[in-house]
């Protein structure tokens, strides 16, 4: 923990770090609901319009549901005028009122820390998507890509919003007005949009007539092949997913993609993953978009758990994002390096199905830069040195072709590059006691020039255990 982690309190959490019922458990959890709300009949609970109704709307509600020191409770009131609030009842349940840092709180709730930029650095539209727009609410960034901004309004406020300029600060849910059509036109106009982001705010908070009219216009355009739906709905509101006319109208585009937020394992809920289920019964794949957040999600066990408990759900981890430097959310950014280190614990440590790309999006709209740990170590004519996630370093030849440079009597990472050594392992690792496992099998059956057999494409790891045999059959390390 840094000096700023301890003087906010936001240092890295993992799930098993704190003592709330759900985290130790597999998400998804149990159904949670706060006190206040235990009388609630099911059939209002699961009702979504009760949950909107209902939702945290003010300080007021807050300070007798929470606990708030004086100063907090002043600051946060300060800010009330500023920056929206709202927090479904079901939302709410979910967080631990007795931990200040509780994970679900710390995006939810208002925090005096919303008032610093110490560095002067977070910006108010950091990613300039307003300069990229040719119609309001429209932006055209990549050529096949354009994002349709069209509502303000979210069923929870993210205290860390990239768009916090508008979506906290703006709202109303307004009819068709001339600017929805001009984003369609724009979009039906440039043959070169293939895939249409319908953001916000929250689209699915959009009255039916208004989404149903993006959702027919833009079905209807031939070269647009995706739509994407980027919502938190299923996240902290899925009783609207239980609305099986919502989910008709989704799917009656046929193009639809569902794009959504889940941060923390304890969101995958009972009632997330039903929303889920609904919307895949009904043909829309679901990606996932996570931030990494100071004290909400930075440590690789929490991202672990998260991502497993997607995967359980069917829900494809997608991006983790670098938390932008939006005004407002600095107290929510975490070093780069955090990043890079959940990324290593993630590849070769479980299935790549639920390995996110880790990425920057650039200020100044210079668009996403995926961030990864290096496995690329060094580079010849004739190869390359790769490191795989045990940190074993391998010679790899892309193509057919004779050497170029002549063996030479070098060492280490030089050896693989000039071909006098294939692999250089480490001691210790799960492959190696595998290896050596093998080999005492395979020199007890077999003829000691038996190579294991290599194989290609879907067939499974491609083994070269030549160089390997040697050594550890007669009892030397590996060649270093
Ligand atoms: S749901 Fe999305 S648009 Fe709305 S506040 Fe959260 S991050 Fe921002």
């Amino acid at each position: 923990m840094n000096e700023s982690d301890e003087r906010t309190g936001l240092g890295p959490r993992s799930v098993a770090q704190t003592a709330y019922g759900h985290e130790e458990e597999e998400p998804p959890g149990k159904p949670r609901r706060h006190p206040l709300w235990r009388d609630v009949p099911e059939s209002q609970w699961n009702d979504w319009r009760w949950q909107s109704q209902n939702a945290i709307r003010s300080v007021r509600q807050l300070r007798d549901l929470l606990p708030f020191t004086p100063d907090e409770l002043e600051a946060i009131g300060a800010l009330e005028g500023q920056y929206k609030l709202a927090i479904p009842p079901y939302y709410f349940s979910l967080i631990n009122p007795d931990d200040p840092n509780d994970p679900i709180r710390l995006q939810s709730v208002t925090s005096p820390l919303e008032m610093t930029n110490e560095s002067g650095y977070e910006m108010e539209d950091p990613l300039e998507e307003d300069k990229d727009s040719p119609v309001p609410g429209l932006t055209h960034r990549y050529a096949d890509r354009a994002l349709l901004v069209t509502t303000h309004v979210c069923t929870m406020y993210c205290r860390f919003c990239t768009r916090k300029r508008a979506t906290m600060v703006r709202g109303g849910w307004d009819a068709i007005s001339r600017n929805d059509e001009r984003m369609v036109e724009y979009v039906r106009d440039h043959p070169e949009i293939r895939d249409v982001i319908v953001s916000g705010g929250d689209p699915l908070t959009l009255p039916v007539p208004k989404l149903k009219f993006f959702l027919d216009n833009l079905a209807t355009i031939p070269h647009v092949d995706i739509i994407r739906i980027g919502t938190r709905v299923p996240v902290t509101l899925p009783q609207k997913l239980f609305d099986p006319s919502l989910i008709e109208l989704l799917a009656s585009a046929e193009k639809v993609w569902i794009q959504t937020h889940f941060n923390h394992p304890r969101e995958i809920t009972p009632e997330a993953a039903r929303g889920c289920r609904n919307l895949l019964k009904a043909g829309m794949p679901i990606n996932n978009h996570c931030v990494l957040l100071k004290g909400v999600n930075d440590s690789l066990e929490t991202i672990r758990t998260l991502m497993r408990g997607l995967l359980r759900i069917k829900v494809r981890p997608y991006y983790l994002f670098h938390c932008d430097p939006v005004i407002g959310a600095s107290h929510f950014r975490t070093s780069v390096w955090k990043g890079v280190e959940i990324m290593e614990g993630l590849r070769g440590h479980m299935s790549g199905l639920g390995i996110p790309n880790y990425v920057v999006d650039l200020p100044r709209g210079g668009g996403k830069v995926p961030l990864m740990p290096n496995y690329l170590v060094s580079v010849s004519d004739d190869a390359v040195v790769l490191r795989n996630y045990e940190g074993m370093l391998v010679r790899y030849q892309p193509d057919d072709k004779p050497a170029t440079i002549q063996p030479t009597k070098t060492k280490g990472v030089s050896a693989l590059l000039s071909g006098t050594k294939s692999v250089i392992m480490p001691e210790g690792t799960d492959h190696m006691a595998r290896r050596r496992l093998n080999l005492n099998l395979v020199t007890d059956t077999h003829d000691e020039n038996t190579h294991a057999e290599s194989h290609n494409g879907c067939c499974g790891d491609t083994t070269h255990l030549e160089d390997e045999l040697v050594p550890v059959h007669s009892g030397e390390a590996y060649p270093e």
